[in-house]
């Protein structure tokens, strides 16, 4: 639970972890709502070495890596003589779901309080309400911000997807990652703006750019990444797969952060209606309402924003969780609720539409990933090439190995069968 601070939000500094490239986009929706909000640097060794220190090794590796984060930002600011305790707040989102994530506040907590930063705050939202930051902003406030960060979420998606479009095919080297800054930089300032239409204008005009740029026509194995959200996304804790593949040859495609959100919408929706059910109160109809109208505006802001990108990015959208569950139908239940059933059906839906191979990335021990790792090495067979990619901060040859196996696997498998367009 957040403290009671002795500094309102809107005079500290308010840190987000880096996530995916969209929490740059997810700080200046903070900013927008007056909020000093600024992404932590990530993954410094003084970092990784306080984390580790500071767990006993059967903490998830997203925990070591964000609690590692959070002292090296206040390590900066001790440095300036700044007075921590009044001047920062951290931004950590967490989840009810069957595993650790909601444990990793909890410890961030306990560390803060262990070195005297009893006042700092962490804001967690939660999955249960579908991350609508209730209690942390006046009403008004924070429906502002939960259509802003899904806007954010949703720009910050499709120009990586963009990225990982072009990039593998671009004649110019570099060219696509300085426009991938460039769009984002034009994003940033559109949400820090109030989002909307500015949004949609910077959305056309990033689909613009990422097309104009001159691509070769290869054919090259296409490559979907599943797993565990932290590690699949935070390049530094991956270390840098998807830029490995794209040197082994490949293109590839992650899942993205927004289909973790209409995850969460949809569970809210079921659970809403489960509790209507068992109590037919105005409450729960209310609540059942709340996370429908969330679903429907998802939706109608994400078909807004990634209209420009329709001929760029053709099949390469979000499955949807209706489709996941679809392919998870006769195998997970869904009553086990988290990210498993969505490596799942991310990685069946990928062999489907024709993927070249799909990868499982995961934190060491990560317990809805490993589950997902032993239905899928089943499932999988016989569709595409498979493989799990695990993490925990250590530098190990083999992993190159693995990975240039899988992507050997990937290119046969392009021979045989093609792939999408
Ligand atoms: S998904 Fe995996 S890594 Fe993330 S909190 Fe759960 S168990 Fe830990």
């Amino acid at each position: 639970m957040p403290r009671k601070s002795t500094a309102p939000l809107t005079e500290r500094t308010l840190y987000l972890p880096k996530m995916a490239e969209g929490a740059r986009c997810l700080a200046a929706a903070f900013r927008h709502l007056g909020c000093k909000a600024e992404v932590m640097p990530t993954y410094t060794n003084a970092g990784l070495e306080f984390g580790k220190k500071h767990t006993s090794g059967k903490e998830c590796f997203p925990c070591i890596v964000t609690t590692g984060d959070m002292f090296d930002v206040i390590d900066q600011h001790m440095a300036t003589g700044a007075n921590v305790n009044d001047s920062l707040a951290f931004f950590m989102p967490e989840t009810e779901g069957p595993c650790r994530f909601g444990q990793y506040t909890r410890l961030h907590r306990i560390l803060l309080d262990k070195y005297k930063y009893v006042n700092v705050p962490i804001l967690s939202p939660s999955s249960e309400d579908s991350y609508r930051f209730s209690g942390y902003f006046n009403d008004d406030q924070a429906i502002e911000f939960r259509k802003l960060a899904w806007q954010s979420i949703v720009y910050a998606d499709l120009i990586e997807k963009a990225l990982w479009r072009i990039r593998p095919y671009e004649k110019i080297k570099g060219k696509t990652d300085r426009v991938f800054e460039e769009t984002m930089q034009a994003g940033i300032a559109a949400i820090e703006a109030g989002g909307g239409l500015q949004l949609i204008k910077a959305a056309k005009k990033a689909a613009n750019a990422f097309a104009s740029i001159e691509r070769t026509h290869e054919s090259k194995p296409l490559i979907g990444i599943v797993g565990e959200i932290f590690v699949r996304t935070h390049k530094e804790s991956n270390q840098q797969l998807v830029r490995v593949l794209e040197d082994l040859g490949c293109e590839t495609y992650t899942s993205s952060v927004a289909e973790w959100v209409e995850y969460t919408t949809h569970t809210g929706i079921e659970d809403a209606k489960e509790a209507f059910r068992r109590k037919k109160s105005l409450g729960n109809i209310g609540e059942t309402a709340k996370f429908w109208l969330t679903a429907k505006y998802q939706r109608l802001v994400a078909s807004f924003i990634s209209q420009p990108f329709a001929r760029l990015l053709k099949e390469r959208f979000d499955h949807s969780t209706e489709h996941i569950l679809e392919e998870t139908e006769h195998i997970f239940s869904n009553h086990i609720n988290g990210e498993a059933i969505l490596s799942i059906g991310g990685a069946l839906a990928f062999a489907k539409e024709g993927y070249n191979g799909v990868v499982n990335s995961m934190p060491f021990t990560c317990m809805p990933s490993t589950i997902a790792s032993a239905i899928l090495k089943v499932h999988m067979r016989s569709k595409a090439p498979f493989v799990d990619m695990i993490y925990d901060g250590s530098i190990m040859p083999n992993r190159e190995t693995n990975l240039a196996t899988f992507a050997f696997q990937a290119r046969q498998n392009l021979e045989k069968h093609g792939r999408k367009a």
